[in-house]
This record gives structure tokens, C-alpha cells and sequence, in this order.
């Protein structure tokens, strides 16, 4: 059954999904089922009006977590039957189910601001924290070209641009009272600035005080961040986190300079090698992770890259492409479904010779760790 889910998590990631309009009134409505919130990018092919309540993710037997990136032109449509939200594809009908509604959302922290523009809830365990909103490789054209950020952030204004960490550590405190074992992490996530070692310990602050103000909790602390220049500071992030991510997201020397061209002008590939190196040295094997995307580079060579770094003792994390209205890439093709399958299988051979865990287990909506962590591919 397992293999069957992942096998539909992946089509989904390869197609998007379509809402018939029965649907989207029905959702409008079900207020008690989460809504797609826009953090760190559009998410969706075309963005239907702001207003308009549509799933974030959605929930294939109960188990396993899909991002509902929306795509009119999909043939995985969510209809209507018998009033129950239910998946078509061709002859086939699957029931789906979506997260519910954090109850944190609609309530005001301390200094008179809604929960929701500090905090949004992720893959349904994960308290998602993006800061800051913004990215300076934007400033001049040089953003990773799959990346959606500018355009989320010009256009929905439902986000703090700077998250203050007193204010976030409320916020956590807030949904962990609402909803007791429901959520199992913190991730932190946020944009680059110009001075990568201030970025980095900016990042540490606020990771920090959040934990500092939710001791008595058994929350997992995540950084998803560039690396720093100054190596050291991998020190001060063991005291604070479980755990954390860099962004190489292409393997390939030249691909690399192409797609993310600010990363590769300002940081430099050569240095990001060397920062894995350095943070496992720090945190140790099966704690650092490296974020690929798939779908920008040739099979082949995304395998050389999560074998690169699976010896190094590096987990890869791997999110499917999805072209995002307002990135550079909005009209680039998906990966297909057999692209994800021998990738995913790739993955399961290096997790489980190196006995690595996911990033954010059960919770990556477009990744597919917990999937090649629990074997789902054929
Ligand atoms: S580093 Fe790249 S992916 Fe990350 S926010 Fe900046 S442009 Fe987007």
C-alpha cells in the first residue's frame, strides 16, 4: 500500500493538482481545514485570487503529506462526492483528507499581531518560521531561477518581513498549549542577506531564543540557512539545534552557476563544499543536511551529487521542481514520475547504508526524504 501512496504523492508532484469550482466553494467554507499560506513562495502555476481558500496539502491514505500545488491544466482534479473531497485522475477515485486548521490561527499574540504572520504551520507537525522575507539576490536579477519569493512577498502581504525571536517563542508557546503532540518541530527557514556569517547568527538568535523561551517542551529545532563564511559558528548552532540544511540545489558545476546564479557569484560552490565538510566535522554524520531540487539537472547528475554527499555523511534532502508563478522558471517542465521513482530509489540505498533520517519526517509536502526513508519506491 505504502509503494502505491508514494507512487501517487509522486504523480501529484509531477502534475500539480486542479479544483473543480464545487470544490473550491465546499473549501471556502471548511474553515476547520488548513489554507495555503505563501511564506517563501507562490507555490502554484497561477495564483488564484488571494481571497480564494484552497488546500495547502493534502493527505493520500492517511499517511503520507502532498503539496497541492495547483495547476488548472492538471488531470488530478479535486471534486466533490457525495459532499466528501475525493481525487480523480482518469477512472481512478481516491479519498483524500487535508490538515486541519491550526487553532493558533486567528489569535492575537501580546503585541496585537495575529499568530499566523509569524508563524505558519507546515506538512501538519512542522511550526514553520521564515525570516527575513526577503532575498538580496533579488535585488539584481541573480535568485535561484525556481524561486518565488520576490513575487510571494510583493503581492500577499500576510507575513511579518523580519520575525523578532521574543515574538516567535510566544507564538510557539501559543500552539503548543492550543494543540497538545501535534506539533513535533521548529523549522527555521529564511532569505540571504549580503553579510552570510550576520545571517547566520541572526538565524542562531532567533532559533534560539524560540527554544529558550520552550524549554519544557520536546520540540525539534531545524535551520534551513546558506552557510556562513566563518565555519566556527557551526559551533554555536550544535549548543542551539537538532539539526540543519544548506541549499546547494544543483549538482552540477555549470548548471549550478546558471540556476542559482547569486549563490554561485557570492558564495561560491567551492565554498559550500567545504561548509558540508566543515559542519560535519561539528555536528556529525546524518546532521547536516544538503537540499537538492529535482528537476534541474540531468538524472545522472543529481545522483553523483546525493552520492557526493551521502559518503561525506551528508543526508540528501530532495523537493520535486514545481514552476511557481512570479520565479524565473514558471514555465518549466516538472520532473516526471519515472525521474522521481529511480532518484527516490537512489535515495532509500543511501539512507539506509548510511542509517540517515529525514529532515522533517512526514512533513516534507514536495520532498521525498520520508518516502525513500520508509522504502515507498519501487
Ligand atoms: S537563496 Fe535562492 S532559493 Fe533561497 S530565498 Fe534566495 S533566491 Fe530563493
Amino acid at each position: 500500500m505504502l509503494i502505491e501512496t508514494v507512487s501517487l504523492k509522486l504523480e501529484l508532484l509531477c502534475n500539480g493538482v486542479s479544483f473543480t469550482k464545487d470544490f473550491l466553494e465546499y473549501y471556502q467554507a471548511r474553515t476547520d481545514h488548513i489554507e495555503k499560506r505563501r511564506p517563501y513562495g507562490t507555490g502554484d502555476s497561477i495564483i488564484l485570487n488571494s481571497s480564494t481558500r484552497t488546500p495547502q496539502e493534502i493527505i493520500l491514505d492517511r499517511q503520507i503529506i502532498a503539496a497541492a500545488n495547483y495547476n488548472p491544466d492538471s488531470d488530478y482534479r479535486i471534486t466533490l462526492e457525495q459532499e466528501t473531497p475525493v481525487l480523480k485522475h482518469g477512472n481512478r477515485t481516491m479519498r483524500i483528507t487535508f490538515p486541519n486548521r491550526p487553532r493558533s490561527y486567528g489569535k492575537y499574540l501580546s503585541n496585537g499581531e495575529l499568530f499566523e504572520k509569524h508563524i505558519t504551520a507546515y506538512g501538519d507537525s512542522t511550526l514553520g518560521i521564515f525570516s527575513p522575507g526577503h532575498c538580496y539576490y533579488f535585488n539584481d536579477g541573480n535568485e535561484c531561477k525556481f524561486c518565488s519569493l520576490g513575487s510571494a512577498r510583493e503581492t500577499l502581504f500576510d507575513h511579518k518581513m523580519r520575525i523578532k525571536g521574543d515574538i516567535a517563542g510566544e507564538a510557539v508557546t501559543m500552539a503548543i498549549k492550543e494543540e497538545n503532540g501535534r506539533y513535533k518541530r521548529v523549522l527555521l527557514n529564511g532569505g540571504t542577506i549580503p553579510n552570510y556569517d550576520k545571517g547566520y547568527s541572526i538565524h542562531l538568535d532567533l532559533l534560539e531564543q524560540v527554544k529558550n523561551t520552550n524549554l519544557q517542551s520536546s520540540l525539534e529545532y531545524h535551520l534551513i540557512s546558506m552557510p556562513p563564511k566563518d565555519f566556527r559558528l557551526f559551533d554555536r548552532f550544535k549548543k542551539i539545534g537538532n539539526n540543519m540544511s544548506m541549499s546547494l540545489e544543483v549538482f552540477n558545476p555549470d548548471l549550478f552557476s546558471e540556476i542559482c546564479p547569486g549563490k554561485a557569484r557570492d558564495y561560491t560552490r567551492e565554498r559550500f563544499l567545504a561548509a558540508f565538510e566543515a559542519a560535519v566535522d561539528v555536528l556529525g554524520r546524518g546532521n547536516v543536511y544538503a537540499g537538492f531540487v529535482a528537476g534541474m539537472e540531468p538524472l545522472e547528475s543529481i545522483i553523483e551529487g546525493i552520492e557526493y554527499f551521502g559518503d561525506m555523511g551528508v543526508v540528501p534532502a530532495v523537493a520535486a521542481f514545481h514552476p511557481d508563478a512570479g520565479s524565473q522558471y514558471y514555465n518549466r517542465q516538472r520532473p516526471s514520475v519515472d525521474f522521481l521513482m529511480k532518484l527516490g530509489k537512489k535515495m532509500s540505498e543511501i539512507y539506509r547504508k548510511e542509517g540517515f533520517q529525514p529532515l522533517i519526517e512526514g512533513s516534507g509536502r514536495n520532498s521525498l526524504d520520508t518516502e525513500a526513508y520508509l522504502g515507498g519506491f519501487l
